[in-house]
């Protein structure tokens, strides 16, 4: 039996989270179709049907796809799944927001975030704010998972695209209807998938000082901003910066933790960076002891300076 992955897209680009999802399919098994379900996006079936290992990519497309929400998307998913064994998605808003409603309707149960296949039938998961690490078995006829794509590097992409076959829409319930879409514009990297990550904590004390402190760093070092949950429930940055267990999962080439702590709601999005750098006056702060580099001092000094220096 094969396996149906369900792209991220919007409408127009395919995220490089179905490329890494794409890599962890390919370790459950070699039947891999995409599903591309959305609105005018043609080219977006175009680019997931180049990614290497991909059988054939099955696009659908209609106003109530547009936006993938839950509801029409999981009918969708539900009315071809006859044909696959497994369900896969990236543990993005999207994959979170459809995939445990496939799992209802089907009567299964959902294996998410999975950080490796162990077998096609057995992976590994982070539980307790990715304190431990899950073994999991399933005996489900269909297995529906998401996958932290982290841990997953991007499948090539080549010139030989597969088939791209057009399937229906089944019929939309009309049980959620979209209202409006609301961006925080930014020219800088998109947080999930930046190469460098510069956050702020509580220490930063207030909006404007976390603006005049972090943000020119970030510019400088073409990073994208992230913030502790206290920074962002403070309201010093917005809610979309929250990096941790109930915010971004973030596993950058370098992150710097500036008057941070290291609460282990925190370190669980970011303990995947390959370079840590802590900035902290408190020597006895936790995140030293993750950190590769750590700083100990005033972030009101060093960060300035740090930034006169590049
Ligand atoms: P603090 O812990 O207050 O640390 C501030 C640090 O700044 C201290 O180490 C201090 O020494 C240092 N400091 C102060 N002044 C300066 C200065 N001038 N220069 C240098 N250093 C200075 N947190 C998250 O971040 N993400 C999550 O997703 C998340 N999810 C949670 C989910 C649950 C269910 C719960 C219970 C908590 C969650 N938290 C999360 C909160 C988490 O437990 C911590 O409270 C939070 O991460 C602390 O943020 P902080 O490090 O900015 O603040």
């Amino acid at each position: 039996m094969a396996i149906l992955l369900f792209a991220e897209h919007d409408n127009t680009a395919l995220s490089d989270q179905t490329a890494r999802t794409l890599t962890a399919a390919a370790k459950i098994g070699a039947e891999i179709d995409i599903l591309v379900a959305g609105n005018a996006a043609k080219g977006v079936a175009e680019a997931a049907a180049r990614l290497a290992g991909v059988r054939k990519v099955l696009l659908a497309e209609s106003e109530a796809l547009t936006h993938r929400l839950a509801e029409p998307t999981a009918d969708l998913l539900v009315s071809l799944a006859g044909n696959y064994d497994t369900i896969i998605a990236p543990a993005t808003t999207t994959g979170k927001n459809v995939l445990p409603r496939v799992a209802a309707l089907l009567d299964v149960m959902q294996i998410s975030e999975i950080i490796e296949v162990v077998a096609p039938d057995t992976f590994k998961r982070p539980i307790y704010a990715g304190n431990a690490v899950q073994t999991v078995q399933t005996t489900d006829t269909t297995k529906v998972i998401t996958v932290r794509t982290a841990g997953f590097a991007p499948a090539a992409s080549q010139d030989a695209g597969a088939a791209i076959e057009e399937v229906a829409q089944a019929a939309d319930s009309g049980l959620s209807r979209f209202v409006e879409n609301r961006f925080s514009v930014s020219e800088r990297p998109e947080l999930s998938s930046a190469r460098i990550v510069i956050s702020g904590g509580r220490a930063l004390g207030s909006e404007e000082k976390f603006r005049e402190i972090i943000l020119p760093l970030a510019d400088k070092l073409g990073a994208a901003v992230g913030a502790s949950r206290a920074a962002v429930d403070a309201g010093y940055a917005p809610n979309d910066w929250q990096v941790g267990q109930t915010g971004k999962i973030v596993a950058p080439d370098l992150y710097i933790a500036c008057g941070i702590s290291g609460a282990i709601q925190h370190v669980a999005g970011m303990k995947d960076a390959k370079v840590i750098v802590a900035i902290n006056k408190d020597a006895e702060a936790p995140i030293f002891q993750l950190a590769d580099y750590g700083l100990v001092g005033d972030i009101f000094e060093l960060l300035p300076e740090l930034e006169r220096q590049l």
